[in-house]
């Protein structure tokens, strides 16, 4: 079983923000900044891609609704809401969740760097892409 199974089971506490019948949203263990949560569906899915679509959308509107908590509770100034996919997406725990973590400013704990590229080719890179329709 995995750990978020276990957690879904109670043999390992957790931090529970919320709960229903088939979700669970508790705090991060990490705490990359101040009020960090994972929302997760307690139906076991590896990752975003092998979950029902209805599943992601109810853990996006849990992550909406903790965030009008979050905001009465620390004032943050944005959040991100993000879902590793993949070891090389650095998901190290193979249990669909989403991360909420508010953001304070740009000294907070995440560092989260775009990296543009020189001169890409934005229309061959959509035209190999749209190929796979
Ligand atoms: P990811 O790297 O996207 O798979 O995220 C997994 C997250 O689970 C990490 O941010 C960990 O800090 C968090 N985590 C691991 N174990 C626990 C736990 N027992 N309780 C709460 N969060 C945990
Ligand atoms: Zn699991």
């Amino acid at each position: 079983m995995c750990i978020f199974c276990k957690i879904v089971a109670k043999e390992i506490p957790s931090h529970v923000l919320y709960e229903d019948e088939g979700y669970l949203a508790i705090l991060d263990i990490s705490q990359v900044t101040k009020g960090h949560a994972l929302i997760l569906p307690k139906t076991h899915y590896d990752d975003f891609r092998v979950a029902p679509d209805d599943v992601s959308g109810k853990c996006i509107s849990i992550a909406k609704r903790l965030s009008f908590q979050l905001e009465q509770t620390y004032a943050p100034l944005g959040y991100n809401l993000l879902s590793n996919c993949g070891e090389a997406a650095g998901q190290s725990v193979h249990h669909l969740h989403f991360h909420l973590i508010p953001r304070y400013d740009e000294t907070d704990g995440l560092v989260l760097k775009f990296n543009a590229a020189d001169h890409p080719d934005l229309k061959k890179i959509a035209d190999e892409i749209n190929q796979k329709k």
